[in-house]
Formats: C-alpha cells, structure tokens, sequence
C-alpha cells in the first residue's frame, strides 16, 4: 500500500496535543492520520499508547468495519476537544472548565484498568531491582483503544500549563505544542520548517523594502 502522506508528527511535548495534531495542515494541505481503523492503529503504534501486540490483535480480531467506527469515534473526539483546547490555551485552566469536560469524563469512566504487581527491570548490570506496580488494563472491545487517548488528554489538562500550550506561528500552520522550553519561547511547530519559512519570508520582506 502506498501512503503519500508524510509520516505522522509528534513534535508537540504533550501526547494530549499530538492527537490534535493528528489532523494538520504542515505543508499547506491538509493531511488526516485518522482517516481509518488501519490509520487509528498506525498513529497508536507511533504514539506508543497501546502495546504492539494489542494493536494486532485488535487487527487480527476485528469484525469489518469495527475499527473504521473507532477510527469514526477518535476523529469525533478530537474535534471535540480542539474547540476545547483552542478556547481555553494561553492561560491556566480554572475548576470551572470540568463542565465542559463530561464527554472526556464519561469514556474515562468507561475504563477497564487494573493494578499488577510485576518485576521491575534490572539495572543493566543484571542485579534484579526489585517489583514495580504496574497499571494494566483490559481490551475487550476494539473501542478501549481510545482510553490511552483520553488518559492523555486528561495528563494534558491536569499536568500541564495551558497558558503555554500554543499553535504555531506559521501562518498557514495549524499545529499545536505545547511550549516547555526555559523562558517560553517556543514559537513554532519545527524549526526546520515553519520557523525557517519565517526566517525566508522576513529575508525577502526585507529585499523587497531595499530601496
Ligand atoms: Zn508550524
């Protein structure tokens, strides 16, 4: 199959924000990562949410058309949530904004997690570390892949700052990050290509202003 789209992009420092960027517009047209069942497992796989061999068995064990409906469900679920994102960034999110978020609390409910007890990994040197609790959970039906996605979107809203979660300042450029450098100076997506852009954009400015 081939798949001339570019590959999916993580570059935002915040898992809750690259699922909004998994629709974007990086090189003046738009690109959807969501687009089916076979797109919801790849980006799952990149974002590493879900273990590898969940995702094939969810492949594996899928009726026809199953995962296109959770594929359906992610896209409906992040659009809900970009109107969230972009109506409350830039500055801290207050209590009152949890009204807002009963369609995230609702499949958060849904989640069949569980704790284990397990062995830690060694530390390189063989010497065993120890046990670790570990959080687990079951996947009994194709639509649980959406509860890594929705535990990211809450990190997102109870870890991190929302006044620097900020879009690029690419005028085209539809992504968003989350700015986590020392002194909040993030402005765009990828230096490489939205911030050099700029970079050429103010150059010819400056050419075409030589008298
Ligand atoms: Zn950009």
């Amino acid at each position: 199959m081939t798949d001339a789209r570019p590959p999916a992009m993580f570059i935002a420092d915040a898992l809750g924000l690259d699922f909004l960027n998994s629709a974007a517009m990086p090189q003046d047209t738009p690109v959807e990562w969501l687009g089916s069942g076979d797109d919801l497992l790849a980006w799952l796989r990149q974002a590493k949410l879900v273990p590898a061999q969940v995702l094939d068995e969810a492949r594996a064990g899928a009726g026809p058309g199953e995962l296109d409906a959770v594929a359906a469900q992610a896209r409906a679920l992040r659009e809900w949530f970009r109107g969230f994102v972009r109506e409350h960034r830039g500055r801290p999110l207050d209590a009152q904004a949890v009204a807002q978020l009963e369609p995230l609390n609702r499949l958060l409910a849904r989640d069949e997690g569980f704790g284990q007890v397990g062995a830690a990994p060694s530390d390189g040197d063989g010497v065993a570390a120890g046990l670790q609790w570990m959080r687990l959970r079951r996947w009994r039906s194709p639509d649980a892949l959406l509860q890594p996605i929705a535990e990211a979107m809450a990190e997102l809203l109870t870890g991190a700052d929302f006044s620097q979660v900020k879009a690029c300042e690419g005028p085209a450029c539809t992504l968003l990050f989350l700015d986590t450098t020392r002194g909040h100076k993030r402005r765009w997506c990828n230096m490489a290509v939205c911030g050099n852009r700029a970079k050429q954009a103010a150059h010819r400015e400056r050419l075409a202003q030589r008298p």
